[in-house]
């Protein structure tokens, strides 16, 4: 199997089974929200911190696959991860969709989300692949604000 067929794979495998979709609406959880108007895509995050550690992320929302699916993988990727680990793996995830290259290790961290690697040669389709990541590393700023 070509590595860009297992990709596709692993974006249309969360597009059709969400992982941890669905918000609580709990008080625990911090909310954020973001729209990406020249797509229309829509999603809202929740995230639990449990001291240093995320303990869970949920996230809901409607738009095309690559951005739904993301919002997928992202929760995935970044529940059980420290703060600092998920800030880590969020910029290094930014870094591969603007097309830089990265190290193994770095990649072995990316997993799943790997598989956004190709949509640097889509240009008007970044912001799709980022907004579910955009959304978690900004909920993480903000739960530092509040200490
Ligand atoms: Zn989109």
């Amino acid at each position: 199997m070509k590595l860009e067929d297992l990709y596709r794979q692993v974006i249309m495998d969360h597009y059709k089974n969400p992982r941890n979709k669905g918000l609580v609406k709990d008080p625990n959880y911090k909310e954020i929200h973001l729209h990406n108007p020249s797509c229309g895509d829509d999603i809202t995050i929740e995230v639990k911190l449990n001291g240093d550690i995320i303990e869970d992320v949920l996230q809901d929302g409607t738009g095309c696959s690559i951005c739904c699916s993301s919002a997928s993988v992202m929760s995935e990727t970044l529940k059980g991860k420290t703060i600092e680990e998920a800030k880590e793996i969020i910029a290094d995830f930014f870094n591969m969709i603007q097309g830089e290259p990265l190290n193994e290790t770095k990649e072995e961290e990316l997993g799943e989300a790997l598989a956004y690697k190709g949509v640097s040669q889509f240009p008007a389709r970044i912001k799709c692949a980022t907004l579910a990541w955009k959304a978690c590393e900004k909920a993480l700023e903000d739960g530092e604000e509040d200490e």
